[in-house]
């Protein structure tokens, strides 16, 4: 494979080829390939040529990336989460799931187990593994962490599926001189931080870089440089290619197409007429490594709120105000992830018959310091709950939101305290989980809640984060 090996490097700049030079001489050589590829497939010249026309008008063959854009996998991500969190699992072959593995360690991998077996036959070829039934929470906090490491290194990621990320490192040369060795680097903070591996593959496009990504695991690396990408995906086989699955792959191979450099010379027409319009054009753009997607960074938000119902309600103010203290941290931390200030705060309320009352305040200055939030919450607090009727719903909620200014206040020395405790406190949760810390009241709250990973179970969960 040449390009994504043990050692990548990136070739000096005056090597870099763009796409109409790469693609100029497109003749590949697939060894022991039969005379007549795909012979089904074949259609009239005069059609080939128009397809191949159609096929170059509809790309901006000249268009000019470096590699970029990076792909990120988790491997075996479940069951690796699994050897984190219990040190007995480690170095033992592992299956989750229920009823068929959802995910096997790289332990039973290397026995043949693969993911969707049934764990019957499961069993049948590692009578050893260890089953473990899976917790959602558990993954689902280790790939938000995986994600703000990621962040670290640019703001650009996208989070595709849970353990699977797209970065783009677009601009960042300046920053990142030798830029394979930041990605080894990323792959490493990864796990030295988190105790699970990732595998890093790096192209001018999502879809090399995930096939870069995915071809050595676990802790695979593969950089693809630009103008490679044929050469890259001529000798694997067309399974490896994104959207083409077992069913596609057989409907090839029942043809004679095995590898994706032959896939590459079947005329579009043919893919077209055997999968159809949408699958062919899409099957014929991806055996050229082409793929316009771009990584998409979710937007900025505009307001956070953290809000909860308290069930049968209460009239207990120490407790409703531990209850607001956790809400403002979680407000807090948030706004501090995403590196935004707030200048306006809301609360809400709703009695146990229904009547609810909600206020804003201003806040100066603005802030995403937690304690200030929790004072000006009690301060709406004091003025809202004037009746004597349980509360049934407390919510904060932060709006006109900024960049994230700060400046070493002068005279105010707590505040430059604050500020570095909040950096220490986000720093140990984002590696050890936010339960690895707790505030007074937090702590008392833990007698009324149960607890996840990754906070208070409260009685709205979708809510809680
Ligand atoms: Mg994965």
């Amino acid at each position: 494979m040449g390009a994504a090996s043990s050692a990548p490097t990136l070739p000096p700049r005056r090597n870099f080829q763009s796409h109409r030079e790469s693609t100029a001489g497109n003749a590949f050589v697939v060894p022991g390939a039969p005379a007549v590829v795909g012979a089904d497939l074949c259609v009239r010249p005069l059609e080939l040529t128009a397809s191949v026309c159609a096929a170059r008008a509809t790309h901006d063959w000249s268009s000019f990336r470096a590699a970029k854009i990076v792909h990120v996998d988790v491997d075996a991500f479940f069951a690796s989460v699994e050897q984190a969190l219990d040190p007995r699992l480690r170095g033992k072959p592992v299956l989750v799931g229920r009823g068929v593995v959802a995910s096997a360690s790289y332990e039973a991998k290397a026995r043949g187990v693969r993911t969707a077996m049934s764990f019957r036959d499961a069993l049948r070829l590692c009578p050893k593994a260890i089953v473990v039934a899976g917790q959602y929470e558990h993954y689902a906090d280790y790939a938000a962490r995986v994600q703000r490491i990621l962040v670290d290194f640019t703001p650009a990621v996208e989070c595709a599926a849970l353990d699977d990320f797209y970065l783009d490192f677009t601009g960042t040369d300046r920053l990142y001189p030798d830029f394979p060795a930041t990605l080894r680097r990323m792959q490493q903070r990864v796990e030295k931080d988190l105790g699970i591996s990732v595998s890093v593959g790096a192209a001018t496009t999502k879809l090399v870089a995930s096939v870069a990504s995915r071809l050595h695991r676990p802790r695979g690396f593969g950089i693809v440089p630009p103008g490679a990408e044929e050469n890259f995906l001529a000798p694997l086989p067309v399974e490896k290619l994104h959207g083409i699955g077992h069913v596609h792959a057989t409907t090839l191979r029942e043809r004679g197409v095995h590898t994706i450099g032959e896939l590459r010379k079947i005329p579009v027409v043919a893919l077209v007429a055997t999968f159809g319009e949408v699958v062919g054009h899409q099957i014929a753009e991806r055996a050229r490594g082409l793929d316009d997607r771009s990584v998409h960074t979710p937007p900025e938000p505009k307001s956070i709120s953290r809000e909860t119902t308290i069930e049968g309600g209460t009239i207990d103010v120490e407790f409703l105000c531990a209850l607001l203290e956790y809400l403002s941290e979680r407000v807090g931390t948030t706004l501090r992830e995403h590196h935004r200030q707030a200048r306006s705060i809301g609360l809400r309320l709703r009695y146990t018959d229904f009547l609810s009352a909600a206020r804003t305040a201003r806040l100066t200055p603005a802030t995403n310091d937690e304690k200030s939030l929790h004072a000006a919450a009690m301060e709406l607090f004091r003025a809202l709950y004037t009746r004597r009727v349980a509360l049934r719903f407390v919510g904060v909620s932060v709006t006109n939101l900024e960049p994230e200014r700060r400046q070493n206040d002068l005279f105010d020395a707590e505040s430059n305290r604050r500020w570095y405790l909040h950096r220490g406190v986000d720093r140990v949760r984002h590696r050890f989980g936010w339960n690895a810390l707790y505030y007074g009241k937090g702590l008392e709250l833990r007698e009324h809640y149960a607890t996840k990973p990754n906070g208070l179970v409260l009685s709205t969960p979708c809510l809680s984060r």
